[in-house]
């Protein structure tokens, strides 16, 4: 029965320039988020308000799970659009409407009429009285409630009449390159992926990076961080997802550093590298899915000396979440399946038995100057090799 959608947004501090920016960027992210779908779309914007018009046969089901991955949209209403062949047509076609959506027939109602086209004989006042005695004439245990009605029946009168009344949540947020763009250290594990998700929904646009350690770590382990990139990329538009080449850098570090400092300085030149490539790539900041002490990495001391080397802002969204808080959302947002797939991590390839919990920023400096002599030219190395897969 319904032919098109009626996207609502939030439209706190979109005044302005901004208003159009928003709505610009939302067309845009909801016309990628349906090229997956079958169907045609028509997305346009009328009058203040954003369309999503069905050309043809579409699936239903389908077509809302994606509308509701979409950041920025709050709600989503599915419209019956019908043709304007006079008021008692209408009457007929709003009394089938509330029969169909709600069988039980048993709701209190208020119709919310609006005239688009002042030309319409009936003005709004008199097309809700009309159309709610239709309603109560039809169905008698339905009541009408202007104050609270369970179901608000919305009849917009433009070209065509639109009969909506049931809204969907959407996921809120901001649409996806309305702030920017960031850098996320996507590993294959749990957190980094939410992470990812959590700053994107404030409307920041994702570029990745993965340091990888063959032979260490396997191309099923990459192809797992690929798959995860892949389905973060359903909320955030298209992902460039950078591979790093990590293991001749974590080699030298193995050979050169007390093997207890040797995850805080790894974790060190990642931030880095990933620093590097965000400059280079107009990211304006960086993305971890670190949170307060989950592992030794990630003490108050440890992120000193992970943070310190960059000068970009790092955005830890997770920083306060407990495990079973990340786990929750990583189910949610349907990457927990895929990140708790077995495959080794580069990070636990090389684990000292007792990591430093509690490293010292100075001491951490000092022990990297034994890598002098030829760090640069790995990590020059390793930028010129990395590989870039689009998602
Ligand atoms: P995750 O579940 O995201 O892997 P984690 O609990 O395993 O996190 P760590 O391994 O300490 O935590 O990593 C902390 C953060 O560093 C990760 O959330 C991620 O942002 C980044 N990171 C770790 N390993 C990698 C990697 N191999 N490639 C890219 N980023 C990484
Ligand atoms: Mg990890």
């Amino acid at each position: 029965m319904f032919t098109a959608f009626l996207i609502k947004y939030a439209e706190i501090g979109i005044k302005g320039r901004n208003r159009y920016l928003f709505e610009d960027a939302l067309v845009h992210q909801i016309r990628f988020a349906l090229k997956k779908c079958e169907g045609k779309f028509l997305v346009h914007k009328n009058q203040g308000r954003i369309y999503v018009d069905a050309e043809g046969e579409f699936d239903y089901e389908e077509t809302v799970e994606r509308l509701k991955n979409v950041f920025g949209i709050s709600g989503i209403c599915p419209v019956l659009y019908v043709e304007d062949e006079g008021f008692d047509k209408l009457c007929d076609r709003v009394v089938r409407y509330v029969g169909e959506v709600y069988p039980d027939e048993d709701k209190s109602f208020k119709v919310h009429a609006r005239r688009a086209r002042k030309d319409y004989p009936k003005e709004s006042m008199e097309i809700n009285a009309d159309l709610g005695e239709a309603i109560l004439k039809a169905y008698p245990k339905m009541r009408v409630d202007v104050h609270e009605p369970e179901v608000l029946l919305s009849v917009e009168i433009r070209e065509k009449i639109y009969i909506y009344s049931e809204t969907i949540p959407g996921p809120g947020g901001m649409p996806v390159g309305t702030g920017g763009k960031a850098m996320l250290l996507l590993s294959g594990g749990i957190d980094s992926p939410v992470a990812g998700y959590m700053i994107a929904k404030r409307g920041v646009k994702l570029d990745a990076v993965y340091f990888h350690a063959p032979p260490y770590t396997s191309e099923r382990a990459k192809q797992k961080v690929v798959d995860l990139a892949r389905i973060v990329s359903a909320y955030t538009g298209p992902i460039w997802l950078h591979v790093i080449d990590f293991t001749a850098i974590q080699l030298y570090i193995y050979e050169k550093c007390p093997h207890e400092e040797l995850t805080i300085i790894m974790r060190r030149y990642m931030m880095r590298i990933a620093e590097h490539i965000a400059k280079e790539t107009g990211c304006l900041g960086l993305i971890t899915g670190e949170s307060i002490g989950q592992v030794a990495s990630q003490t108050m001391s440890s992120l000193i000396s992970t943070n310190e080397v960059c000068t970009l802002p790092v955005y830890r969204p997770l920083i306060g979440f407990d495990k079973q808080e990340i786990v929750e959302l990583a189910g949610k947002i349907g990457t927990f399946e895929t990140s708790i797939l077995p495959y080794e991590d580069c990070c636990t390839i090389f684990v000292a038995k007792h990591p430093v919990t509690k490293p010292n920023v100075n001491i951490i400096r000092r022990h990297e100057r034994n890598l002098e002599e030829k760090i640069e030219e790995l990590v020059k190395t390793a930028l010129e090799t990395k590989e870039l897969i689009v998602v």
